[in-house]
């Protein structure tokens, strides 16, 4: 059985947020994921993350590309296997760069919450997950799967800190 938004399980969707609102504490964009591995009735988390870009002052730290290096060092030799087996949960639709990350390494599927309006690659921007001019696999990704408005919330209050930041420093 394969996992659906229907038994997404909440701990992992909380999970997710966790890794979102820790961002945030840390003044960078909020954004949190979790990997599941998901392979014959097993599941199991294989890696947590949030944006880090700030953090690590390199524009490829997404939440995403953090967790596809956890998996790629916790499963040197078999990690092409494992991705395929594995189901990403995101707070917000990956950007372009990580969704067409996510359809080369052929995950089964992507749940995420709230669109992403400027950057994001399974539709909003571009249809980097289905379109036909890359020549693999489509990428198969379920938007609204996780709770959209909390996603939205957060990203609220990133800006919000950031404003009273840039007025703070402009008196
Ligand atoms: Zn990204």
């Amino acid at each position: 059985m394969e996992l659906s938004v229907s038994d997404l399980d909440s701990d992992l969707i909380e999970s997710c947020f966790i890794e979102a609102e820790k961002a945030l504490k840390c003044g960078e964009v909020p954004v949190g994921c979790v990997f599941v591995w998901d392979h014959q009735n097993q599941r199991k988390v294989i890696a947590k993350g949030h944006n880090r870009t700030n953090e690590l002052k390199c524009a490829l730290k997404h939440a995403e590309m953090d967790c596809i290096s956890q998996v790629v060092n916790r499963f040197p030799d078999c990690h092409e296997e494992v991705f395929k087996q594995t189901v990403v949960l995101i707070t917000l639709e990956p950007c372009i760069m990580c969704c067409r990350m996510l359809r080369m390494l052929q995950v089964k599927a992507v749940f995420f919450g709230a669109q992403n309006d400027r950057f994001g690659g399974a539709g909003s921007v571009y249809k980097v997950d289905t379109d036909e001019r890359i020549k693999c696999k489509p990428l198969k990704c379920i938007s609204g799967a996780l709770n959209g408005q909390r996603s939205i919330e957060l990203l609220k209050k990133f800006y919000e800190q950031t404003n009273e930041n840039v007025s703070k420093v402009s008196k």
